[in-house]
C-alpha cells in the first residue's frame, strides 16, 4: 500500500507560529479547502479544532459538511447560490446577482474586487450591496478580499490593501455592527508588518510551505510512502515498464512499489531524472498505480517535499500535493 503521515507536532508547531504573528488564535480561519490542500480535512481539522481555531474556510457546501462539527464558522468560499443555502454556514458573496438569489437570512461575507479581478464586488458596489443586504434581509457578517500577488514582490499587494482600506472604511460606515474583515492569505501574513485587528486565512502554511519568506519558521506535515509490491534483478540489457524507456547499464537489484498516477501524483514519462527523497530516481515510465526504482526494501519515501516534484513538473507545490488521491490511507503521527 502507500501511506501519508502526518505530523501533528509540525502543524501545531506552524499554527502556533501563525498565532504568534498575529497575535491571537482566534483570529485564524483555517482554510481547509481541497481535502486540506490534500492532506485530509478531518484530520487536519480535528487537530486545528483542539489547537483552539474556531472559523475553517472551504470550497463548497460539502466540505463544509465534513467539518461542521468542529468549527463555531464555517465559510464557503465557491458557493453558487441557490435559495436553498443552510443557516449553519457562512456563504462567501462572489458578484452583487448573488444577493438577490441566496436565501434571507443566510450569513453572508462580501467578497471585495481589490485588484484581482476574479471575485467579488467592486468598491462602487458596496452601498447597493448593503441596500439589497438590508432589502432582502441577508445576515452581513464580514468582508474580505485576496491578494493576487503576495507572495510576489512589487506593488500589487499594497496596492489590494489600500483598496481594501478604502473598502471597510466605507462599509464601517454605512453598515452598523459587528463585522469580520479579512484578507492576509499565508504570503501576505509572512509579508505583512500590520495586520491590525482583521482575522487571517491561512492555507499552505498551516502545511509547512513558505510563500513570501520562512519568517515563521514552518515545519512541513505531510510526508508520502509507498510500499513494495515486488521485486527482481533487472539483467543488463532488460528494460523495466512501458515502452522499456530505462535499460540497465548492469544487472541491478529492482523493485516496483505501490504509488502511480492513478493515486494523483502527476505522470513521470521516464525522460529526466525524478528524484525519491533519498535521493534516488525512478526507474522507466511510472503507471497508473506503481512505479519502479532500485530496491530500497519495503517502504520507501516517495516525498516530504513536494517542492522536488513541483520543480521537475514546472509547478507549484498546492499542484502536487492538493492531487493525493482521498484515497491513500492517511495517519496521524506526532
Ligand atoms: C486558497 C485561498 C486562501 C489560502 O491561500 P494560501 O496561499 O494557501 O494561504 C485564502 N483565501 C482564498 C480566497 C483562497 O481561495
Amino acid at each position: 500500500m502507500s501511506e501519508i503521515l502526518l505530523s501533528k507536532s509540525a502543524y501545531t508547531h506552524n499554527l502556533t507560529q501563525i498565532a504568534n504573528k498575529i497575535g491571537s488564535k482566534d483570529r485564524i480561519i483555517a482554510v481547509l479547502k481541497d481535502n486540506a490542500y490534500g492532506h485530509g480535512a478531518l484530520l487536519m481539522g480535528k487537530i486545528a479544532s483542539e489547537f483552539g481555531i474556531k472559523i475553517a474556510c472551504v470550497k463548497s457546501e460539502f466540505e463544509a459538511r465534513e467539518l461542521s462539527e468542529l468549527f463555531d464558522n464555517i465559510i464557503v468560499l465557491s458557493h453558487l447560490p441557490n435559495g436553498n443555502e443552510s443557516g449553519e454556514f457562512i456563504y462567501a458573496i462572489n458578484e452583487i446577482r448573488a444577493l438577490e438569489i441566496i436565501k434571507p437570512k443566510t450569513q453572508i461575507h462580501l467578497a471585495i474586487d481589490t485588484l484581482m479581478h476574479r471575485n467579488g464586488i467592486n468598491i462602487d458596489e458596496i452601498e447597493e450591496a448593503i441596500s439589497i443586504i438590508k432589502e432582502r434581509n441577508l445576515i452581513l457578517k464580514g468582508a474580505f478580499t485576496h491578494f493576487r500577488a503576495s507572495d510576489e514582490h512589487g506593488g500589487d499587494y499594497f496596492v489590494q490593501k489600500d483598496n481594501f482600506n478604502t473598502a471597510k472604511t466605507k462599509i464601517k460606515k454605512i453598515f452598523k455592527g459587528e463585522l469580520m474583515f479579512h484578507s492576509h492569505n499565508s504570503a501576505a501574513i509572512e509579508r505583512s508588518a500590520d495586520i491590525g485587528d482583521e482575522y487571517v486565512r491561512a492555507g499552505m502554511a498551516q502545511f509547512g510551505y513558505f510563500g513570501f519568506n520562512d519568517s515563521l519558521g514552518l515545519k512541513r506535515v505531510l510526508t508520502l510512502y509507498a510500499d513494495r509490491i515486488s521485486s527482481r534483478v533487472l539483467r543488463t540489457g532488460q528494460s523495466v515498464g512501458y515502452g522499456g524507456v530505462f535499460t540497465a547499464k548492469e544487472d541491478m537489484n529492482i523493485a516496483t512499489y505501490d504509488l502511480g498516477y492513478g493515486d494523483g501524483l502527476l505522470r513521470y514519462n521516464g525522460k529526466g531524472e525524478l528524484y525519491l527523497a533519498n535521493g534516488k530516481p525512478i526507474l522507466g515510465k511510472m503507471s497508473m498505480d506503481s512505479f519502479s526504482s532500485i530496491d530500497m526494501g519495503e517502504r520507501i519515501c516517495v516525498f516530504d517535499n513536494a517542492d522536488i516534484w513541483a520543480e521537475f513538473f514546472g509547478t507549484i507545490n498546492y499542484d502536487i500535493l492538493v492531487k493525493l488521491s482521498p484515497t491513500i490511507a492517511r495517519r496521524v503521527v506526532e
